[in-house]
């Protein structure tokens, strides 16, 4: 396996502003360190204490992306030092996010609402009527700490390309939505976190900004 290899190739068929997050969760440190030393600096992990454990044995230069589901009582594990949290789905958890990053004195988190746009139900995410009801919340405007810069989701897991790509196309729309209602003025409203491994090139061509891509990198994962 070349993580070096794979992530240039990847790499060399991305457009110009589509950033690469490495996924590299359940993957050991040395497989991170190989990725670092070829020059990749952001990474994505999807568990809280893997993440920290993996932030403490590696170089801070790394940006450490958060991307799974959050727990408010493990906020504090991460707001320190992460650098983008792809998976705010409810005030509660952006509040909590605020609080702690006031306590540890962090000027602000950069987190993307998470969107459900997949069919299966196992997936988290807001839909359009949450997020809209979460954004006009006099407590939203009141967090100081916290700064929305776009939005994630996930598509369905399935062949059917055209169906990831309608999946694909509706978070896009989400997004030019809120964009236009919530963030006009607001610059850093632009990020779209979408495609994987078997779907980044149709989250590409529906306007991606970012994909996650693990298997692709590092090979395939085994969960014990
Ligand atoms: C695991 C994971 C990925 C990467 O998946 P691959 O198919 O290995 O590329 C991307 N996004 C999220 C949210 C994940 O949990």
């Amino acid at each position: 396996m070349d993580i070096v290899g794979n992530i240039n190739y990847i790499k060399s068929t991305l457009p110009a502003g589509v950033k690469l997050i490495a996924v590299s969760k359940t993957k050991p440190v040395e497989d991170i360190r190989q990725a670092f030393e070829g020059g990749q600096r952001v990474f994505g992990e999807n568990k809280v204490q893997e993440l920290a454990g993996k932030y403490e044995a590696l170089p801070k230069e790394i940006e450490w992306h958060f991307i799974g589901h959050l727990q408010t009582n493990k906020v504090k594990m991460i707001v320190p030092f992460v650098s983008l949290i792809h998976s705010v789905d409810s005030l509660k958890l952006l509040q909590v996010i605020d609080r702690e990053a006031e306590k540890c004195r962090r000027e602000r988190v950069d987190c993307l609402l998470q969107f459900h746009i997949a069919e299966e139900e196992t997936k988290f995410g807001l839909d359009e009527g949450e997020a809209e009801q979460l954004l006009s919340d006099a407590s939203y405007a009141s967090l100081k700490h916290v700064r929305i810069t776009g939005v994630m989701g996930i598509a369905t897991n399935t062949e059917d390309t055209g169906q990831r790509k309608k999946e694909f196309h509706h978070l896009k729309e989400i997004f030019l939505r809120l964009k236009q209602t919530y963030f006009s003025g607001a610059d850093e409203f632009k990020e779209i976190s979408m495609g994987m491994s078997e779907d980044y090139k149709e989250a590409i061509e529906e306007g991606s900004t970012m994909v996650r891509i693990g298997s692709s990198i590092f090979g395939e994962r085994i969960y014990k």
